[in-house]
């Protein structure tokens, strides 16, 4: 077994100058080593002690084609060579008229740097545009690090309960709760059951006088891969439309893994606002938010404020632009979700040889392992009662170990090969062996 002593160094050497040694952290991660990267190559990443990963984690997610694709660098150099600091030139238009083309919902759009300034600014747009106050959520969705949509009022309308800090019984409220959060600023936020429209209306019916917008993953990505029920989106739309709250799909994780269209043009519901970061850069740090004209018209007429210093910097529109190039190539995105479904296949095969009940459960390309003996998990109340969370837990920790990086979602980007999937294919199968007999 491989000792991971220079890893170790470092790690102690980057807590003396990095909080906690790490870049980004949810609340239970305290000690929690990360791999510190001495190069990557395709879909591969080494560590300073000659370790060599599959990539299927690929940045938390953004590295859609891969570490070294050619065409991507390129373009960013060539960009740097341009011009490397933040000036408005004809790169950001281009890039937002490629969005236009792409999104349904993207007939005007802003950049930003982040998927959580993106979901920030699109609230803030719809609180400006409804002139009303309350956000609403959905339990076990994940939307950034922001104050104030970290959890909120639970559906009860005539009986609201603001929930915050941890619930033993669910891991979720455990990794995302916090402190030093401003006072009161989850009482802006209602946070209702996906997958449940009736719990939605009834939420509706009571207070849409003053709900502004509704904000979704319309997969729900960062708890169990929950996929929509059928109509339940193109429900969702009708009850926003009819109350007059504002629709926001947060695609940040979605977005260009669905297709290019986003999962607003794969499902074929158009929301009225929508958010993109993460794959739209290809690794490269950019996001952007958009809508409706007569939405995004708040920003226009300045009564909305929308800044930033770094929002659509050239070398991160010249990123989205490349990154929509090698995904436009014919087959590509084809490719990846080919090759994530066989990883799924293969995954759920091998456990049902060792009599371990996995069902992975997401998109194409990114596929969440949920341990369950339901056929589906349609929400985080279903995912609490009948997944063991723990057991995901252990199994992405397991084949972290063997050497598959994963952030509990496994993802293919352009770079991973065949081959590369059949070896994490065998390395799930020892895992779940190992599960079997524990
Ligand atoms: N929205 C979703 C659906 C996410 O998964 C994430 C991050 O994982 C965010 C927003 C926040 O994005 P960022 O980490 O770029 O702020």
């Amino acid at each position: 077994m491989l000792v991971r002593t220079k890893n170790t160094k470092i790690y102690e050497r980057a807590c003396k100058v990095i909080a906690g040694g790490l870049l980004s952290n949810f609340k239970k991660e305290a000690g929690s080593q990360p791999v510190y990267v001495k190069s990557v190559d395709g879909a591969r990443v080494t560590d300073f002690d000659g370790k060599e990963y599959i990539d299927c984690a690929l940045s938390l997610g953004p590295v859609i084609l891969g570490h070294s694709n050619k065409s991507y660098k390129e373009a960013l150099k060539a960009q740097i060579d341009e011009m490397y600091s933040g000036e408005f030139s004809i790169i950001q238009i281009e890039a937002a008229e490629k969005i236009q083309e792409l999104i349904p919902s993207a007939e005007l759009i802003r950049y930003s740097v982040s998927g959580s300034e993106a979901v920030f600014n699109a609230i803030r747009v719809a609180r400006g545009y409804t002139g009303k106050n309350m956000c609403v959520k959905f339990n076990g969705q994940y939307h950034g690090g922001l104050d104030y949509i970290l959890g909120g009022i639970v559906e009860n309308p005539e009986n609201p309960v603001v929930v915050e800090g941890e619930r033993e019984e669910d891991l979720y409220s455990m990794v995302c709760s916090t402190e030093g959060r401003g006072r009161n600023t989850l009482s802006n936020c209602y946070m209702v059951e996906w997958n449940d429209p009736d719990a939605l209306e009834k939420l509706f019916k009571a207070k849409s006088d003053d709900i502004a917008c509704v904000v979704m993953e319309p997969i729900m990505m960062n708890v169990g891969g929950c996929t929509p029920e059928p109509g339940y989106l193109e429900g969702v739309r009708a009850l926003c439309t009819k109350y007059n709250v504002v629709l926001i799909f947060d695609e940040t994780l979605t977005g260009f893994r669905l297709g290019l269209n986003g999962a607003q043009g794969y499902f074929g519901v158009t929301p009225d606002m929508s958010t993109f970061a993460k794959a739209v850069g290809g690794g490269f740090p950019v996001s952007l938010y958009c809508g409706k004209k007569e939405i995004m018209d708040s920003i226009t007429n300045t009564r909305v404020l929308a800044m930033g210093t770094y929002n659509g910097h050239p070398v991160a529109a010249a990123a989205l632009l490349a990154t929509v190039a090698e995904l436009e190539k014919e087959g590509a995105i084809e490719r990846i979700n080919r090759l994530g479904n066989m990883m799924k296949e293969g995954f759920e095969a091998a456990a049902k040889k060792h009599g371990i009940s996995l069902r992975m459960q997401g998109m194409s390309g990114a596929w969440f392992p949920v341990f369950t003996n339901k056929d589906k998990i349609i929400n985080h109340k279903d995912a609490i009662e009948n997944a063991d969370i723990m057991k995901s837990a252990a199994f992405a920790g397991m084949m972290k170990q063997r050497g598959v990086l994963n952030n509990f979602r496994f993802c293919t980007s352009a770079a991973h090969t065949e081959e590369d999937i059949q070896l994490v294919i065998e390395k799930a199968e020892s895992v779940l062996a190992d599960m079997a007999n524990m």
